[in-house]
Order: structure tokens, then sequence, then C-alpha cells
């Protein structure tokens, strides 16, 4: 199945044809980490991890190397570094392993690669290198800069042209630069800046600026040109017109082929900032909801799409995959039907149409009811399968009807299982204080014991 996608440079739906398809190369810009990410931060990994997983249906699970970096060094985390007196390397591995859990927690495949910016000084400097002896680049006071007037193309990714930067945007003002759209290749180190961020280049001890870090990780790891670069919107200008500028005047070819991106997450309508304290932080949803029910949320609109979070939105969600589970638990003990995943892959092929695959999803659900009141076991079997594969390529489904219900991982609900036996165990020999402490303590967790002739079972209110 031919896939298409929206490629921000043509601005239209194009037939995505790999370079080498049997290695084909995807990147997303990943985060800086020195706090926690936020539910906005979360949509790109999310969506591109069903693009991920998408090319790996499709070509093969091998076929497909996917790198998501870590940006480790970055004025934000020696700001937090200098701020709390912490060393540099304690606060960026801490905050990387925030970051993959939640994403583990949203159940976001890890990347085939992941990439740390401290790693890959060398070719930075390099690049840099390469730009200064080619004329793109030149030495000022503060670093070295990126002289956008020497590229004719600037500017062709987000449509905007030089004059238009003058008018402000995310672009630094600066003295020092003959145009304001230059930006940093190289900064110099400042006076008290913590050594773990300071490295010796030909032009002087600093650090490297952010867009060259994406430039350099993706020449290391993925190559000249890649097949598919991703991210969201409002990385689009000035970093990744940056990073084409960067890359395509050092190596004199195109960096990506596809150029994705996915739109902003608003909060109940609003713009998510600290300013209006409306930032919600994937850390904390998780505690709240299930990873799937917050993963189905994000995937309900079409990722170009802006996305409006609401607490509707996550209701919504956790109702509809609660009741795709409820089909699911009644065919669950029916296996053996070989699966087909073709209306959930269709619908992905298309641009990554998830509103189209989670209706096929729900449609599944229907089938395995359908199956259950006819008691058709072969019809069962197929729809399990139909319910699985098509999940597999969400990366919803991963649990077992039990565990949703049940609403834990499988060593919470063994512990309430424990609990539960120890009540019966207390009722058989009559120490019914024993027992009511037991069920008085799992209530007080909103878990209900229900007591029948087969015996006690539990259920999450
Ligand atoms: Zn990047």
């Amino acid at each position: 199945m031919t896939i298409r996608l929206h490629n921000t440079l043509g601005r239209e739906k194009q037939d995505f044809v790999p370079q080498d398809p049997s290695r084909v190369t995807l990147y997303v810009c990943g985060p800086t980490v020195y706090n926690y990410a936020h539910i906005g931060n979360a949509r790109p990994a999310v969506v591109f991890d069903v693009l991920f997983r998408l090319l790996r249906r499709t070509y093969g699970e091998d076929a497909v190397v996917y790198a998501r970096n870590i940006t480790d060094v970055e004025d934000k985390i020696i700001a937090r570094a200098l701020e709390e007196g912490t060393p540099i390397p304690e606060i960026t591995n801490k905050y990387a392993d925030i970051y993959n859990a939640d994403l583990a927690g949203l159940n976001v495949l890890p990347p085939t690669i992941e990439p740390w910016a401290t790693k890959n000084i060398d070719r930075m400097v390099e690049i840099t290198q390469t730009l200064v002896d080619k004329g793109y680049a030149y030495t000022a006071p503060s670093g070295v800069f990126f002289d956008v007037a020497k590229m004719d193309d600037y500017g062709k990714l987000s449509g905007r042209n030089i004059e238009d930067n003058e008018a402000g945007a995310r672009v630094a003002v600066s003295d020092e630069k003959r145009n304001p759209a230059d930006f940093a290749l190289w900064k110099f180190a400042k006076e008290g800046e913590p050594e773990a961020a300071i490295w010796d280049s030909p032009w002087g001890r600093g650090r490297p600026g952010w867009h060259i870090e994406c430039s350099a990780m993706i020449a290391s790891h993925l190559g000249t040109t890649i097949d598919i670069h991703a991210g969201g919107i409002d990385l689009q200008f000035p970093h990744h017109e940056n990073e084409i500028a960067q890359s395509e005047c050092a190596h004199g070819a195109p960096m990506a082929r596809f150029w994705l991106h996915n739109g902003f997450l608003d909060m109940e309508g609003e713009k998510m900032s600290k300013s209006l304290g409306n930032v919600k932080l994937v850390h904390d949803l998780l505690e709240q909801w299930p990873g799937e029910v917050l993963r189905m949320a994000l995937l309900s609109g079409h990722y170009r799409a802006p996305l409006d979070w609401t607490r509707d939105l996550l209701e919504q969600a956790k109702t509809t995959l609660g009741r795709i589970y409820g089909a699911l638990q009644r065919v669950w003990e029916a296996d053996g039907g070989t699966a087909n995943d073709t209306a959930v892959v269709k619908a992905l092929s298309d641009d990554l149409n998830t509103p189209i695959a989670l209706a096929e999803l729900s449609r599944l659900a229907s089938e395995a009811h359908q199956a259950a009141d006819a008691d058709d076991t072969a019809r069962m079997a197929q729809a399990r399968a139909d319910l699985l594969a098509a999940g597999q390529m969400l990366g919803l489904l991963r649990q077992s009807p039990e565990e949703w219900a049940h609403g834990g991982s499988d060593d919470e609900i063994a512990r309430i299982d424990a609990l539960v036996q120890a009540r019966v165990d207390a009722r058989q020999a009559k120490n019914f204080a024993e027992a009511d402490r037991i069920r008085d303590e799992l209530a007080k967790e909103g878990i209900e014991i229900m007591d029948g002739p087969q015996g006690s079972t539990w259920r999450r209110n």
C-alpha cells in the first residue's frame, strides 16, 4: 500500500517512496532535558510513533532507522544548573530518564537510536568549519554565526523571507549580526559557565548553537539526506529552517525529502502557557489517567490540525477505550484467528489518518460483540486477532482486558489479589474484624470487593 504524507516542503500530500526501502530514515527533534515534558511535547512523540509503526509494518521492522535526539547542552540547561548549583549531567540524566519513562507510559516505542548532543560535538565543529570555509558563516564577538543572506533559498520550508524575520518572531536581535535572522552555530563560553558545557573549537572555547545539534546528529547517525524529518509546527521556524540552512549549505544536498509537522495542542481553548497556569505535565496526567487514554486522546484528531485538550476529550477517550476493552473481553478466550489490519493500515497510509483508524477500532469492537452474541467461535477468534492487530498499529490495547478493568500493572493487580485472598482467609477463620479492615483499606483506594457464589472478585470504581 502506498503511503501518502503531507510534505511541508511542497505543501501537499505526496507519495512516499524511500531512497532505500531496506533503510528508511526518520528523525524527530527530541526534548531539551532540564524539566518535565508537558502534554504538548508528547504530541509529536506519539503521532510520529504511529508513523514509525506504519513504516515498520510497511518496510519491515529492521528496515526503519528512527532517531530521536536528546538535547543535553543548551542555554536553558546551563541556566538551570547555575540557578540550582547542580552539575549538568545530574540534571540531564534525570530529565532524560523521566522523559523516556513518560513516553513509555504512553506506549511510545523506543526509537532505534537516541543520540545525545554532547556525544556529537566533533561533528558540530566539523559542520561549522565547513560553513566557515565555504563562506556561509562569520565570526562575531559572541560566537560564530550563519549568514542567511548567503543562502539563496533560505526560508523555503516556512515560506518566510529574510525581510519577514526582521519583524521579530523568535529571532534574537543583536548588533553583531549582519542580518537579524542570522543564528549562532557556536557560542563562546561566558564567565562562570560550567565546564561541562564548554568545549574547544578553532574559534574559541564554547558550545554549539541549538540548531546545529540536530544537523550534526542527523548527519552522523542517519546520513546527509534522510527520508523524513518530523516535529511540532512550533519548530518549523526558525529551528527546522536553520537545520536546513546548515545541512544543505554544508553538504550541498537536500537535508530531508519529507518534512512533517504536527499542529499545536491547546488547553480548553487557550494557548498552553506558564503565565496562564494551564501547563499539564505528562508525568502528572499519567497519575490521573491510564496512559492509553492519554494516547487515544492525542490520536483522536488529525495530527496536522490543532488539538484542543479538554477534560471532555479525556472522558470521551476513556469511555471509548473502555467499550473497546469490554468487547475484547468477550472474545478474549477465542484465540487462533489470523489478523487482518488492512483497514487500519489503509487509514494510516493516508497521511496518518488516526481518526479513521480509531473509528475502525470501534467498528471491530462492534464486530466482536456480534460474534460473541452469535456464539460463533471462529468469528470471535477473527475479531480478537483483528482488534489486537489494529491496536498494535495504534499503540493501543497493549493490556489484557483484565488489566484494563483492574487499572494497573501486573504487580499492582497481584498485590490487590493477595489482599482479597487474605480477606477470604480471614472470613473463613471467622476473623471478621480483619476481613472488614482489609475491605475498608481497599475501599480507600477505590476498590470494591464483590462476594459471589464463585468466590470474591474486585473492581476499581
Ligand atoms: Zn531539531
